[in-house]
C-alpha cells in the first residue's frame, strides 16, 4: 500500500498538504503521519492513497495492542473508552 507521509511539526501536529492544490492544514494525529483530509478542490479526501489508511483507521489496527497501551496515556484512555472501561 502506498502512503504519503507528511512531516510532523515541533508542536506535534502533522502538516497535511493537499497533493492536488497545495492547501495546508495542521492535523492532531499522534498515531500516524499518513493523514488524509477532505479538500474542496476535488471534493474528496486527499491524498486518495491515504484515505483508507487514515479514515478507516487501518493505521490504528496495525499498531500492536501492547505498544498502544505502553506508556501512552492518550491511547490507553482511547482504548479503555473503546472497551467501555471508562
Ligand atoms: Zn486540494
Amino acid at each position: 500500500m502506498l502512503l504519503i507521509l507528511f512531516p510532523r511539526l515541533s508542536n506535534g501536529n502533522v502538516l497535511w498538504t493537499c497533493d492536488n492544490c497545495g492547501t495546508t492544514a495542521e492535523v492532531l494525529c499522534p498515531e500516524t503521519n499518513a493523514v488524509a483530509l477532505y479538500c474542496v478542490c476535488t471534493e474528496k479526501t486527499r491524498p486518495r492513497c491515504n484515505d483508507r489508511w487514515y479514515n478507516d483507521n487501518l493505521y490504528f489496527q496495525r499498531i500492536p495492542l501492547e505498544i498502544r497501551l505502553r506508556g501512552n496515556k492518550f491511547l490507553r484512555e482511547l482504548h479503555n473508552k473503546d472497551n467501555g472501561l471508562i
